[in-house]
């Protein structure tokens, strides 16, 4: 029932009564106890408001503000720090872009937690209502342990026992998951998915990366390798891709791809504004010639796109989700790139199969931070409270 609430925002005893098929009695009885314990509130819409129904209407929302969570998201370019309440509303953060000469982990971590002293202090947030820190950080990860593991764009951080040393510092629980992972369930708690329970989101940043909620819960798979969407073959010729694969779709579709691809034509193109830069390329450059209109650029990033928009009818075959979210730079900044992929993988669909709902991320750069806090709000509603309740005996 309280995951049904933080879903839809608000409920009423019918539309809880419908989806548990539990009595009426024994929802009253629930509420009542979930409102002794202040995680819900009442709330009574006035019936002379415009398009009130004439009698007063009762629904049930989440006390958002009766417990907080910490969120921190660590990309290679920037760590987000922020604390939500339990609907996900960013009461206070912190951005902290990446030093790229961050010589030792301790410097970082140190850095971590000074992000998190300033948050809560700046949002004048009852520590003792904090229920933990939720953190996305590139994987691999193993999660059990909560140590990262070898991410090969942030070498610094390799065999770092995140949530041990934020454990031992702060007093508060710590869960540490892959980024993308942390990013899908942002979206899938907070983002335009409300009526779905299958969710897959995929990030065109840089890198390539895919996170996966099935049935509600992040799907790690068996060695914490789900997702890895990036890795996956498009052409087994293809360029070499930093994981030491040819073809990998991150080698196709990426920021990486875009810039390597764009390097290599202007060798051949001395004409081109970018000719003189075309080693020290960055994706501020082609976004800046795709407002010029320039056509290598376009024709890159269009086939960037295309390969994309195969991989995700391949992703669509596979695991059929409600829904698709993208998000990521290349998606956030050139409104085309996400058109095309939304096209090509409609086309490819399989016949008399309907078209698979995708959307663009709405969260944006928060996503990954939210999607942490929610990590940490995810153990409360699914484990605290159900210790609350046995110990009552409900
Ligand atoms: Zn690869």
């Amino acid at each position: 029932m309280l995951n049904y609430i933080r879903k839809h925002q608000t409920a009423t005893k019918a539309g809880l009564a419908s989806v548990t098929g539990l009595t009426f009695m024994a929802i009253k009885k629930i509420l009542e106890e979930l409102e002794g314990l202040g995680l819900i509130r009442c709330e009574e819409s006035d019936p002379k408001k415009p398009g009130g129904v004439g009698r007063r209407a009762v629904s049930y929302a989440l006390n958002e503000g009766c417990r907080y969570t910490l969120g921190v998201h660590i990309n290679k370019f920037v760590t987000s720090v922020g604390l939500m309440d339990l609907s996900g509303n960013v009461l206070y953060k912190r951005r902290r872009p990446m030093q790229q000469d961050l010589e030792s982990q301790s410097s970082f971590v140190e850095q971590v937690l000074e992000d998190v002293a300033a948050v809560i202090a700046q949002a004048g947030a009852d520590r003792g209502k904090i229920l933990g820190i939720g953190v996305g950080v590139p994987g691999p990860v193993d999660t059990e342990s909560g140590t990262v593991l070898t991410p090969p764009n942030i070498p610094v951080l390799r065999y770092l026992p995140l949530k041990e040393i934020l454990e031992q510092r702060t007093g508060l629980p710590v869960y540490v998951q892959k980024d993308t992972n942390v990013i899908a369930f942002g979206e899938y708690w907070c983002g335009p998915s409300e009526d779905v329970c299958d969710l897959t989101y995929i990030d065109v940043d840089m890198g390539i990366g895919s996170g996966m909620v099935i049935g509600g819960m992040i799907n790690e798979g068996a060695n914490g390798m789900a997702g890895e969407f990036g890795h996956i073959t498009i052409d087994p010729d293809g360029p070499l891709c930093n994981c030491g694969n040819r073809g990998c779709l991150e080698a196709m579709s990426s920021g990486i791809a875009v810039l390597r691809e764009m390097e290599r034509q202007l060798e051949q193109n001395a004409s081109h504004p970018l000719y003189e830069r075309r080693r020290e390329l960055a994706l501020e450059d082609i976004f800046c010639m795709v407002e010029k209109k320039d056509l290598l650029t376009i024709s890159i990033l269009n086939r960037s796109a295309f390969y994309m928009g195969v991989a995700v009818s391949n992703l669509i075959n596979i695991l059929d989700p409600q829904i698709i979210v993208l998000g990521g730079i290349l998606i956030q900044r050139y409104p085309r790139y996400y058109s095309i992929v939304k096209d090509v993988a409609a086309s490819r669909r399989l016949k008399g199969a309907r078209e698979t709902r995708m959307e663009l991320s709405l969260l944006g750069e928060n996503a990954g931070m939210v999607g942490a806090g929610e990590v940490v709000a995810d153990h409360f509603f699914n484990e605290m409270v159900n210790e609350v309740f046995s110990k009552n005996g409900s």
